[in-house]
């Protein structure tokens, strides 16, 4: 009898992590800070070719301290994907800014290239920035949406939270923006139990957040401050963490995939189901296994999948239908509402065998009509 829960997506640690962590100890650098942090920045660097990255406490941080180094204060207008996760977005809040929530497309589920163009042209003013989400893992359409950027001196900031190692046209995901942002937090494909990590190509903007990330102190002996900042920097300790995590960040990105098409072929013959599309010039790293149903409820097959002691999720409730947002500004034509209404998020975790994902894919099957 198999009685454990089958959890979306738990921590994959590789047995490195209790090493490095004592090594930690041993040095006595408990602290924000140390070399662990540096070692861990090295290894995006090398994994990412971003020249520049920044460790910090969350990725939700890192988007804060790329709208603050923008210059994005009160009142300006920062566009974004409305199909996502809240820390996408709330850092536009922390700087009294003006969301514009953009809807996805049918063929990236990610930001709509067409829909970006009509709320440049419908924004109350010229948008500084656009925040870019790269939906669990897999590349948006970033060719289109750069040269919109370009075209209208947008800043892009990639929202690469969940697609760490995704690559598109064979280049890094975070890469392309004047900012990326990637997670650590407990459920992403590899995890810190909490983290983020700010990468950029200009060294100057980097110093900026790191300036800002440890309060904002001007060099002096003694505490000088001309400006505030916050206390966003990564413990040296999971620091430890994350340097054996990227350690097998390759194998794991091989794992999601192979889960991934180990749900294809077992539902292959559900004509009713849609997986997430992936751009034919981008491979991204399938973080989550995410379906559309065309004619079933995702909600009675969701917990047909609990009683069965399994976590399944429904897609990100798109922003701009947040109560939270009701008067805010968008483009929406439907789509993520449609993909949120229909969607759910199987198991993906990289520890599955393909014993368990035939064994979701026999309860999601008896689930559709
Ligand atoms: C997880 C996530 C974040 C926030 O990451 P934290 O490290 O938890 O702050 C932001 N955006 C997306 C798309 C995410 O999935």
């Amino acid at each position: 009898m198999i009685t454990h829960r089958l959890f979306l997506s738990p921590p994959h640690m590789s047995g490195k992590e209790q090493a490095y962590i004592a090594e930690a100890f041993e040095s006595n650098y408990i602290a924000p800070l140390g070399p662990m942090v540096e070692r861990f920045e090295e290894s995006i660097r090398k994994f990412t070719l971003a020249p520049n990255a920044l460790a910090l406490s969350s990725a939700t941080a890192a988007l804060h301290l790329a709208l603050r180094v923008l210059g994005v204060g009160a009142g300006d207008v920062v566009l974004t994907s409305s199909f996502t996760f809240i820390g996408s977005v709330a850092p536009i809040l922390y700087q009294n800014a003006i969301p514009v929530f953009i809807d996805s497309d049918t063929k990236s589920w990610n930001l709509s290239p067409l829909l970006l163009e009509k709320a440049i042209q419908t924004a109350p003013k010229k948008p500084k920035a656009l925040i870019l989400t790269h939906l669990y893992g897999q590349c948006a359409d970033l060719e289109a949406i750069i040269a919109l950027c370009n075209a209208h001196g947008i800043a892009l900031i990639e929202d690469a939270a969940e697609s760490l190692g995704g690559v598109y046209e064979g280049r890094q995901s975070g890469t392309f923006g004047t900012f990326g942002v990637y997670s650590f937090n407990g459920n992403k494909i590899l995890t810190t139990s909490g983290g983020g990590m700010l990468v950029s190509a200009n060294k100057e903007l980097i110093e900026k957040a790191r300036f800002y990330s440890t309060q904002a102190r001007d060099d002096a002996p003694h505490y000088e401050h001309t400006d505030f900042g916050y206390n966003y920097r990564l413990s040296n300790i999971l620091a430890a963490i994350g340097i054996a995590q990227m350690e097998v960040l390759p194998e794991r990105i091989l794992a999601r995939r192979q889960i991934f098409e180990w749900y294809r072929e077992a539902l292959s013959d559900i004509g009713e189901i849609t997986f997430m599309p992936e751009l034919p010039n981008a491979t991204g790293n399938r973080w989550l296994t995410t379906v559309t149903f065309e004619r079933s409820d995702p909600t009675s097959i969701r917990l047909a999948l609990e009683k069965e002691n399994i976590e399944s999720r429904p897609l990100w409730k798109p922003m701009h239908l947040q109560p939270l947002f009701q008067e805010a500004l968008r483009v929406a034509d439907g789509t993520a509402q449609s993909l949120f209404e229909r969607g759910l998020c199987l198991p993906s975790g990289t520890q599955m065998s393909q014993e368990e994902v035939i064994r979701v894919s026999e309860i999601v099957k008896k689930g559709c009509q």
